[in-house]
């Protein structure tokens, strides 16, 4: 593995407070990495860090091998695509591509071939003489990412690019900018909040909480075989039963004594006492009557079913008031009850896991011993 970035013990503060906290991270050369946690989770520290903005105050930063800790931005072979795109609201499209290399004072014959490049790439070369206010959110965040471009970094640094952009466009352009990046082999480091797209587009997802990174994996990786409860919670829809281990065994039991299988226990998990069990929605199942031969069944009521296009979504009602999410693919075998109605929920060992108690705050409350979705 070549090393693009390597980010070692980093520590950044603002006065007493540790934005980012004792963080070490490496990224591989070519590859699509995300920055994923909640708003103040210290991402756009870190990325501010990579790109020079910042200056941590303890740790260093090296890009390919060179120490560049202590470099301003422009040395750095790294650029930077904000969420507000920053374009000159005087210049053209293909004037705002180029302003970077005049700036570097490059020749004109080859700044009008980098420039053309370059929107061609994004598939603007057609609208280089418009004005950014007479251009799409969307065509604005691709001149963005043409100027950036055109300086031929190593890195490209993401903060949220896809912030501002609707729905649909949103999704368009995760694919051209995974395609993109592909293409042309660079390192993207990307930034975002948004689970899905996350999921959607990065080789691997660097998940930060409180400024240190809670889990990092492939998204494959983070998804089935989350670390924490945390993860578990935040990856997705998840149903997360809190519940007490059955000593010695991958089982764990609910307040009422039903006891429930796992096939998967997280190796930091007690081995007695509080314990979360966790399984997603897509893999609970629905049956009219009791599943004698599933292991893991509980009996539920039906209180609301979502349509969610090709699968439906189903909000069940345990006895003792905790909600369980299922989702079933719409035109499948499973039971569509109607609301109200009395049934039963099961789910194999195999998709579903013990992982460690830890207190979530509100929406998943101890008292209640709660599944939350
Ligand atoms: P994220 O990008 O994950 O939303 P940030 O990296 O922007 O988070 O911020 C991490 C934490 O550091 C937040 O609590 C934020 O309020 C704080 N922070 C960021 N920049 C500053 C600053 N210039 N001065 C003081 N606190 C800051």
């Amino acid at each position: 593995m070549t090393a693009e970035i390597e980010i070692s013990r980093v520590t950044k503060l603002y006065g007493q407070f540790r934005a980012v906290d004792d963080l070490s991270l490496t990224i591989r050369q070519g590859s699509f990495v995300s920055l994923l946690g909640a708003s103040g989770a210290g991402k756009s520290t870190v990325l501010r860090m990579i790109g020079g903005f910042e200056l941590p105050d303890f740790g260093t930063i090296r890009i390919q091998g060179e120490d560049v800790t202590l470099l301003p931005p422009y040395r750095r072979r790294v650029n930077t695509v904000f969420q507000n795109y920053a374009l000159f609201p005087h210049m053209t499209a293909a004037e705002n591509v180029d302003y970077g290399l005049r700036q570097e004072r490059v020749p004109r014959a080859e700044r009008t071939e980098r420039v053309r490049e370059a929107l061609r790439r994004v598939d603007l070369l057609h609208l280089a003489d418009r004005m950014p206010q007479q251009m799409s959110g969307g065509q604005q965040q691709r001149i963005a990412l043409a100027r950036a471009l055109v300086k031929r970094p190593a890195v490209l640094l993401l903060d949220e690019p896809l912030g501002a952009l609707d729905r649909k466009l949103r999704s368009q352009m995760q694919i051209e900018l995974k395609l993109l990046q592909r293409e042309l082999g660079l390192t993207f480091v990307f930034v975002t909040h948004d689970q899905e797209e996350a999921l959607a587009m990065s080789d691997s997802i660097v998940v930060l909480r409180g400024g240190r990174i809670e889990q990092q994996g492939d998204p494959i990786t983070l998804y089935d075989e989350p670390a924490t409860a945390f993860i578990a919670d935040f990856m997705g829809k998840q149903n997360l039963l809190a519940g007490w281990r059955v000593p010695g065994s991958a089982a764990m039991t609910l307040t009422d004594g039903t006891r429930l299988v796992a096939e998967r226990v997280v190796p930091e998990t007690a081995a007695a006492g509080e314990v979360y069990g966790a399984v997603r929605p897509e893999h609970v199942c629905l049956s009219a009557g009791e599943p004698q031969s599933a292991l893991n069944r509980l009996p539920a009521r039906l209180a609301a079913s979502v349509l969610l296009g090709d699968a439906i979504e189903h909000v069940l009602l345990l006895h003792d008031g905790r909600e369980i999410l299922a989702r079933c693919r719409r035109g499948g075998p499973d039971l569509v009850p109607e609301p109200g109605s009395n049934v039963w929920v099961h789910w194999p060992p195999k998709a579903f896991s013990l992982l460690p108690y830890e207190d979530l705050g509100t929406g998943i409350t101890r008292d209640a011993r709660g599944v939350r979705a």
